[in-house]
């Protein structure tokens, strides 16, 4: 039987119902509108529809969008600073560097620059270390969203074999930790992994981070297992994922789409951790 299609569109749909709820309690009862700024270096155009698509989603909801861009020439030190001035202002609650950033500049020097309070995209080692030690604060929007998408699709996670390949600081790796805080039985795969078939074909949950195209085919993937497609691949002007998508959802009972998957999450994770920070400075204050 084909798997079923995990719908990520209309699970985003539903949660951006939620987060318009409570957008509304915030304005009606404290008259506070969130802020989120993006801090732009560059043209890279990747990042600029990632940016359009964040801006879009915020004038959706009603969330103040500041969009703060500095040229590809700009040194580490002035992206700080224009980090540190919005740090300062308090019209902004949630605080993203859009990556990549060009070469000369270090992302983790940048990141470690924004107040942890902002850190809406959770890279901030603070919120890192919190979320490692199972006390999540800012949890990193993809990993967040494919929880969601398992939660909401009622997909067991408690005792059940995950193996994410792809171990980056924004996928793999805090995907990981959600996971084994979920109580499933992690393996993180990488580049340097041996044999990879025969360590997916035993995942029950199998989770695509690798950025290469239709990766992972029908003969790596369990009978029955939920397959999870995070890639974003250009194919010739078409948008693939990292999973073989005609090919594996004949193996696997459910799969995501890829566009239309995990994506539509992440865009929205990014909405309710900006609304979680409004509330964590309102609750300082109070
Ligand atoms: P990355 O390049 O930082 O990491 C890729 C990972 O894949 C690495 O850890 C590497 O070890 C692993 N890898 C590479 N080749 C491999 C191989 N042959 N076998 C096993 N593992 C291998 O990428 P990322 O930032 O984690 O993103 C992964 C993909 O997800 C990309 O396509 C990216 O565009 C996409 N992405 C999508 C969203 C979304 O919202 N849907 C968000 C972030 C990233």
């Amino acid at each position: 039987m084909p798997a079923q299609i995990l719908d990520g569109k209309a699970i985003a749909a539903q949660i951006e119902q939620e987060i318009k709820a409570e957008l509304e309690e915030l304005k009606s009862k404290y008259g506070v509108t969130p802020g989120l700024a993006v801090v732009l270096v560059g043209e890279n155009p990747a990042s600029e529809v990632y940016v359009r698509n964040k801006g879009k989603k915020c004038s959706d909801l009603g969330i103040n969008s500041i969009v703060r861009r500095l040229p590809e020439s700009a040194s580490e030190q002035e992206i700080i600073d224009a980090v540190q001035q919005l740090n300062e202002d308090t019209s902004v609650h949630g605080i993203i560097v859009q990556l990549p950033l060009p070469k000369h500049v270090d992302p983790e020097v940048v990141i470690s620059h924004i107040d942890p309070s902002k850190d809406v995209d959770g890279f901030h080692p603070v919120n890192v270390g919190w979320m490692f030690i199972g006390r999540n604060r800012f949890v990193p929007c993809t990993p967040a969203g494919i929880i969601e998408i398992l939660d909401r699709s009622k997909i067991e996670i408690e005792g059940k074999r995950a193996v994410v390949i792809g171990r980056s600081n924004i996928v793999g790796k805090p995907l990981s930790i959600l996971l084994l805080q979920r109580n499933a039985t992690v393996t993180v795969c990488h580049s340097r992994t041996v044999d990879l078939p025969s360590i997916t074909r035993q995942a029950d949950i199998l989770i695509a981070a690798v950025g290469r195209a239709r990766f992972v085919t029908a003969d790596m993937v369990k009978e029955g297992a939920v397959v999870i497609d995070v890639g974003i691949n250009r194919v010739d002007d078409k948008i693939v994922g990292d999973v073989d998508f005609d090919a594996v959802k004949e193996v696997a009972s459910a799969i995501t789409p890829v566009p239309g998957g995990v994506g539509p999450l992440t865009v929205i994770m990014l909405m309710r951790n900006t609304v979680q920070a409004t509330k964590m400075r309102l609750q300082r204050s109070q």
